[in-house]
């Protein structure tokens, strides 16, 4: 489970988090909306440590990462990132890129790790294309393998930041159906997303943030049908 209790982020005078609290259960996929600026990415960089939080808690399975003795890559083993521009190595084939951090993190033999890159591959539906270098991909299979990457680890949680956002709409889906598939095998997903439409599908809960703060939570139908903010209304209405 990964919980944020009472999570703070300030840069100078700007409060872009004052006081986020959340829960993801395991094998829940969460859903996060809310407006541009409203503090989504940097909620989701403070669960593995890419962003030093200024106060408060962040929890994964019982253990308060922010503790001074937690080792910041033992945490991002345990906590998989897919960004928005994918963030592959251009230099590095398909497989080089899903097995950089199985060997070097995770100290795994050549073999071990290609073999591991490779069920990650074909869960993401591209294992005939580990020889393969970034620049010869879709958008969508890049992310495809930016997903295939982060599962390699066999992560506790994966964070997603627009995943989709990125990419041509007609490439949206095959990604979308990814994450669906990793769900139904009880991965469990925090996902910051535009996509109404898959939060509204896919998703077991929904949190709007507005404002640096979780400003409203429920199911999809709760958020999207009926919400009970007026800014959490007013956000969903330009969507419905
Ligand atoms: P979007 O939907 O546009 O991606 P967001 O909800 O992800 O927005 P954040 O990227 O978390 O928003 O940013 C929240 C606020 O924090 C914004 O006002 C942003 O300008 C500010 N901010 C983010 N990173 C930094 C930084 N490194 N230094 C200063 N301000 C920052
Ligand atoms: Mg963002």
């Amino acid at each position: 489970m990964l919980e944020l209790v009472e999570l703070r982020k300030s840069y100078g005078s700007l409060d872009v988090l004052r006081g986020v609290n959340l829960r993801v259960y395991p094998a829940e996929l969460v859903c996060v909306i809310g407006p541009s600026g409203s503090g989504k990415s940097t909620m989701l960089r403070c669960c593995n440590r890419l962003e030093e939080p200024s106060d408060g808690q962040v929890v994964i399975n019982g253990q308060d990462i922010m503790r001074s003795d937690v080792d910041v890559n033992q945490v991002r083993q345990n906590v998989g990132m897919v960004f928005q521009h994918f963030n592959l190595y251009p230099h590095l084939n398909v497989l080089g890129n899903i097995t950089l951090a199985l060997r070097q993190v995770q100290k795994k033999s050549k073999a071990e790790a290609e073999t591991i890159a490779q069920e990650a591959l074909a869960k993401v539906g591209l294992a005939h294309k580990a020889s393969a270098f970034p620049s010869q991909l879709s958008g969508g299979q890049q992310q495809r393998v930016g997903i295939a990457r982060g599962i390699a680890l066999k992560p506790q949680v994966m964070l997603f930041d627009e995943p989709t956002s990125a990419l041509d709409p007609e490439l949206v889906d095959e990604v979308l159906q990814v994450m669906r598939a990793l769900r139904d095998e009880g991965m469990t997903m925090l996902v910051v997303t535009h996509e109404m439409a898959f939060a509204h599908a896919a998703a077991d809960r929904v949190i709007f943030m507005d404002g640096g703060v979780v400003a409203e939570a429920g199911t999809p139908a709760e958020i999207f049908e009926n919400p009970q903010q007026e800014r959490t209304r007013s956000f969903v209405g330009r969507y419905m």
